[in-house]
C-alpha cells in the first residue's frame, strides 16, 4: 500500500477554495453519531451544571466580585492560584496525549467549534434545503420566499447564540438571579453586554467564520503536526486502493476499466466542513470530523466495495504494518499528566482553611508605655477559606502574661482577607532575651475549631 501522510509535511490542498463560501453537505454515518451522541452529552452538561447545587451552593460558580471559584462543595481562592494552573497543565498534556495517540479528535469531536458550527449547519439545512438547494437559493435575486428563509437561518441562529450566551453566563451569575432579573427586565448594563458579546461570538464564530476560526485564528491547528508520528491515527485515503478515480456504472467491474475504488462522486468534498479534497493528502485544514469516511462509507456500501476507502488510520497502518499505542511520546504526555494530578492532590492535602500573617511594624521595634510595659506592634492578616463566615480568637505565647489587644473575636467573612493593627504587651519582668521567639494563634468558632499558628518574634530593651 502506498502512503500518503507526512506528519511533517502537512500540506495545502492545491484546491481549497478558502475565499469562496463552503456550502456543507449533511452527512449521516457512524462518526456523525458518535459526534452527535458526544455533542448531547457535552452540551446536557454545559446546560445543566450551573443548576447543581452542593451544600447550598452553586456547584460550579466563578464569582468574580468574590474572586472565588465554586467547584463541587469546594472553595477556591486566589491564592489557589496552583490547583487552576494544574488543571489546566494536565488538560494540555491530555490534548497532546490524545493528540499524538489519535490525532485531532479534539477538533473534530469536542471542540464546541466544531458543535456549534454543526449545530448550525444542520439549521440552515432544515431551512434553507439541502446543499444544492443552498447553492440555487443564493444565486436566485431576493424574493420574498428567499428572504424568509434567510430571515428564518438567522433568527434560528440568533436563538442559539442567546441561549448559549446566557447559559455560558450562568457560570458566572446563579441561573435562577440571570433568568429571573431577564424575565423582570433587570439585567445590568455590565450582563446585558456580557450577554450580547458571547452571542455576537458565537453567531459569528459558528455562523460565518466557521472554518476560518479554525484556519486563522485557532493556534492548535498550527502546532498539531508537531505531536503526530507514524503511529498517530488521522483521516486518510488509501490512495493505492481509490485512484485510478472515474465515474463508472454500479455494474461495472473497475479493474476492467483500469479504475480503482474512486467513484470521483466528491462527496468526501461536499461534507467537509473545512471545503479541503482528504484525497490530496493530509493537510493542517483537516479536523478530523470523519464526515468524509461517513460520506465514502456510504458511496462504497451503494457500489458493494468494502469500506474504509477513507477511514481513521495511521501512516503505520497504511503502509501495510501496525500501529503502535505504546510510544515514548505517549507513555511521556500520561506520565506528566499523573504526575500533575498527584502534585494537585499533596497541595490540597496540606492546603489549610485559613491563612494568618503577621507582619511586624517595621518603624519601631518595641515601645515602653506608660505603665513601663514593653510594646510590639504588628499587622494580622486573616484569610478565611473556609466555605462560610466565622470568627477567630486571636491569641499569643511564648513569654508569661503576654497580652493581646484583639480580645473579640475577629468576624471574617468567606473568602474574605481581613487586616487589623494588634499589639502586644508584655511586663519586662517576664521578659529573658532582647528578642523573644513567640507564637500567634488563630482559632475558629465552632465545633471542629480550625487552628492556624505563625512564628514571630518580640523585642525589648
Ligand atoms: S477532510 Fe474529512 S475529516 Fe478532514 S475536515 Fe474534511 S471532512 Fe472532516
Ligand atoms: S466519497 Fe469516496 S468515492 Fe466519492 S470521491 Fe470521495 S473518495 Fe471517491
Amino acid at each position: 500500500m502506498s502512503v500518503i501522510i507526512d506528519p511533517k509535511d502537512l500540506i495545502i490542498a492545491p484546491d481549497s477554495n478558502q475565499s469562496s463560501a463552503i456550502y456543507v453537505r449533511e452527512q449521516q454515518g457512524k462518526y456523525q453519531r458518535i459526534r452527535r451522541n458526544i455533542a448531547i452529552v457535552l452540551m446536557t452538561l454545559f446546560a445543566i451544571l450551573p443548576w447543581l447545587t452542593v451544600g447550598g451552593e452553586q456547584a460550579i460558580l466563578i464569582d468574580l466580585t468574590a474572586l472565588q471559584l465554586h467547584v463541587f462543595g469546594a472553595t477556591l481562592f486566589p491564592q489557589d492560584f496552583p490547583i487552576v494552573a494544574g488543571f489546566f497543565m494536565v488538560a494540555a498534556f491530555a490534548l497532546f496525549f490524545v493528540t499524538t495517540w489519535l490525532g485531532r479528535v479534539w477538533c473534530g469531536f469536542l471542540c464546541p467549534q466544531t458543535h456549534w458550527l454543526f449545530i448550525f449547519v444542520w439549521l440552515e439545512e432544515k431551512i434553507e434545503g439541502s446543499r444544492n438547494q443552498r447553492i440555487k437559493l443564493d444565486k436566485q435575486a431576493m424574493s420574498l420566499a428567499k428572504t424568509t428563509k434567510k430571515t428564518l437561518k438567522h433568527l434560528s441562529w440568533g436563538i442559539v447564540s442567546f441561549l448559549t450566551a446566557t447559559t455560558f453566563l450562568t457560570y458566572f451569575v446563579p441561573p435562577i438571579t440571570l433568568y429571573s432579573d431577564l424575565v423582570s427586565w433587570q439585567w445590568s448594563g455590565l450582563i446585558t453586554f456580557w450577554v450580547a458579546f458571547f452571542a455576537v461570538c458565537t453567531y459569528g464564530n459558528a455562523g460565518w467564520l466557521r472554518e476560518k476560526m479554525c484556519l486563522h485564528m485557532c493556534p492548535y491547528a498550527r502546532f498539531q503536526s508537531v505531536m503526530f508520528d507514524h503511529d498517530t491515527y488521522v483521516v486518510a485515503y488509501d490512495t493505492q486502493r481509490g485512484e485510478s478515480r472515474g465515474p463508472r456504472k454500479r455494474k461495472q467491474d473497475p479493474k476492467e476499466l483500469g479504475l480503482g475504488d474512486c467513484i470521483d462522486c466528491n462527496l468526501c468534498v461536499e461534507v467537509c466542513p473545512v471545503g479541503i479534497d482528504i484525497r490530496h493528502g493530509l493537510q493542517y485544514e483537516c479536523i478530523s470530523c470523519g464526515a468524509c469516511a461517513d460520506a465514502c462509507d456510504q458511496t462504497m456500501s451503494r457500489f458493494n466495495y468494502p469500506e474504509k476507502l477513507i477511514s481513521f488510520t495511521s501512516e503505520a497502518q497504511l503502509a501495510g504494518g501496525i500501529t503502535h499505542l505504546f510510544r515514548a511520546k505517549i507513555i511521556g504526555y500520561a506520565i506528566a499528566c499523573v504526575l500533575i494530578v498527584v502534585a494537585m492532590g499533596v497541595y490540597w492535602g496540606a492546603r489549610v482553611p485559613a491563612e494568618l500573617s503577621v507582619l511586624r511594624d517595621r518603624n519601631v521595634l518595641y515601645r515602653v508605655n506608660n505603665d513601663d510595659l514593653i510594646e510590639n506592634s504588628f499587622q494580622l492578616k486573616i484569610l478565611n477559606k473556609l466555605p462560610y463566615a466565622t470568627s477567630f480568637q486571636v491569641s499569643a505565647a511564648g513569654i508569661d502574661g503576654i497580652h493581646v489587644s484583639i480580645t473579640e473575636p475577629v468576624m471574617v467573612q468567606s473568602g474574605e482577607l481581613t487586616s487589623q493593627a494588634l499589639t502586644l504587651t508584655a511586663d519586662p519582668e517576664d521578659i529573658k532575651l532582647k528578642v523573644t521567639p513567640i507564637t500567634l494563634t488563630i482559632t475558629s468558632e465552632g465545633q471542629e475549631p480550625v487552628i492556624i499558628t505563625q512564628e514571630s518574634r518580640f523585642f525589648s530593651e
